[in-house]
């Protein structure tokens, strides 16, 4: 295929069938090629075992500085002093993060009430994934049943803190136990996962490396029932607990002080927005990598189950434990901070809307669904695009004609504003923003690798029409 017009105009409706995505054998070639192992990732063995060990460690010790040394982090200042304050981290470890029964109870209970809620809600929309490689092309349906969901769930919150049988204050309370049963959870989950698909028969993309494949994960459409269990941990675990907080982070404050402060309000509203987007725009997530691509291991699992809820929302719990005082603006800082998180919002909202509907009507299975808000320039008509000789289409318009990561430059943008929300009475909360720049940059090169592989000369082609990475004129 001649690659000097590949750029094409879409003009015909998403229903007339000729125009469709059909995968050529060239691209059913580089497909089968993607499928198999081939080179190891970040940094290999050793490299995924210092994640998967120095996390949790990690996680533990800016929690032990958040919550005992007034958010500041902790060092020793000499070789001498190392031991104690190791000591003395360990000892708020045993006794405030330990395992105890009402974490156990709280956070299984939860997990539990979400499988349970999304295998039996109705009203879920029918979407059909994108064509697997691995199983020849099919197409996997997925039950988006999460708005529905996400409200009974607010329901039940609202009543069993209403009628005193859980009180939502005590999530904040208890964050350390809450968080060591989420890890306990990702970790066997994990593990479960990676043996129980060992003992099916179905491991795919696997490396022989233990230790790499348990990272890695095994398996890639893990089901039970109609419920996609990737999909099912990425929406309905990480996004209501850290709702979840901000929500008790707000009782909390409300209680102590008799009022609710405009900067746990700001994450309560941020936080809010990020769950409705996943549960509104549920049927767009089918078409992200992390479903089509990505395994479910340790990567996904531990970072869904325990990495997310438990370490992007420290602002929440720095407020609700710090007196109002320490983490106030001025009124038009809080002006500039709401009107760019709604900007950001906006922007990562209808970019990830415009990719992943460009690519449900290429396929043709695109309908409009109706669920709040559905924000002005979400679809696009007539899209501009490269057409690549494996088949799949990649856009040169909306917001992808001015970056090839508009999507991750207004997430990131997000990011920072939930640790910005309290200014610099402590710096823990930017944790989110610094690790998830570097996540986002080592996940662009993987990504891009990845389809430059996929779409060869095509992908050339793609980045010379849309030039910058992530900020047009920039970088
Ligand atoms: P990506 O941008 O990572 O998706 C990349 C894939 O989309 C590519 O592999 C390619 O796949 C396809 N693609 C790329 N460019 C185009 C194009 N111009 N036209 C058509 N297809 C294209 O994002 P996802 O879609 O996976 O979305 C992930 C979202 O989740 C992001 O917003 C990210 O910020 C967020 N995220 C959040 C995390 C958090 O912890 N808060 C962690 C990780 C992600 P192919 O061509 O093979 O279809």
């Amino acid at each position: 295929m001649s690659t000097s017009n590949n750029v094409r105009q879409r003009t015909t409706k998403s229903t007339e069938k000729e125009d469709f995505v059909k995968i050529t054998n060239e691209g059913e070639k580089r497909d089968k090629e993607l499928d198999k192992h081939d080179t190891y990732e970040f940094g290999g063995p050793w490299g995924v075992l210092a994640i998967m060990t120095g996390f949790p460690v990690l996680m533990y010790y800016l929690w032990a500085c958040l919550w005992f040394y007034d958010g500041r982090l902790v060092y020793p200042h000499s070789l001498a002093e190392a031991k104690p304050l190791l000591l003395e981290i360990w000892g708020h470890v045993k006794t405030d993060a330990s395992s105890n029964w009402y974490a156990w109870k709280v956070y299984t209970g939860f997990m539990i009430h979400q499988l349970f809620l999304a295998h039996i809600m109705p009203w879920g929309y029918q979407q059909e994934g994108l064509p697997v490689p691995s199983l020849g092309y099919k197409t996997l349906m997925y039950n988006c049943n999460a708005l529905v969901c996400v409200y009974t769930t607010l329901v039940t919150a609202a009543g069993l803190h209403y009628f005193d049988i859980f009180r939502l204050t005590s999530i904040i309370d208890n964050f350390g136990h809450l968080m060591t049963v989420a890890m306990f959870w990702g970790w066997f989950v994990s593990f479960f996962m990676y043996f129980a698909t060992v003992i099916a028969g179905e491991p795919m993309r696997m490396s022989g490396n233990f230790i790499y494949d348990l990272f890695m994960g095994a398996c890639l459409n893990p089901r039970i029932g109609n419920v996609d269990l990737k999909m099912w941990a990425e929406v309905r675990i990480p996004w209501h607990i850290v709702f979840f907080l901000s929500v008790s982070g707000c009782l909390k404050q409300y209680e102590t002080y008799g009022y609710v402060t405009p900067n746990m309000a700001f994450m309560t509203l941020a936080t809010w927005l990020y769950l409705n987007a996943c549960c509104k725009g549920e049927e767009c997530i089918p078409q992200t990598w992390d479903i089509y691509h990505e395994k479910w291991g340790f990567l996904v699992i531990f970072w869904n189950f325990a990495g997310v809820p438990f370490s992007y929302v420290y602002s929440v719990v720095y407020m609700a434990s710090h007196d109002p005082s320490k983490y106030q603006f001025s009124t038009s800082t809080y002006v500039i901070m709401f009107t760019t998180l709604l900007t950001a919002y906006y922007v990562w909202d209808t970019s990830m809307s415009q990719k992943s509907r460009f690519k449900m009507q290429t396929q043709g299975v695109f309908n409009y669904r109706k669920t709040f808000p559905q924000l002005p320039w979400g679809v696009i008509k007539n899209p501009t695009f490269v057409q690549t000789a494996h088949g799949n289409r990649l856009l040169t318009c909306g917001w992808w004609k001015y970056s090839r990561k508009p999507n991750y430059v207004a997430d990131w943008t997000m990011s920072f504003l939930w640790g910005a929300i309290v200014g610099t009475a402590t710096p823990i909360p930017y944790f989110y923003s610094v690790f998830f720049i570097t996540v986002l940059i080592h996940r662009c090169g993987r990504d891009f690798e990845r389809c430059s592989k996929k779409y060869g000369k095509d992908w050339d082609e793609y980045c010379s029409i849309v030039k910058y990475k992530f900020i047009p004129g920039i970088y």
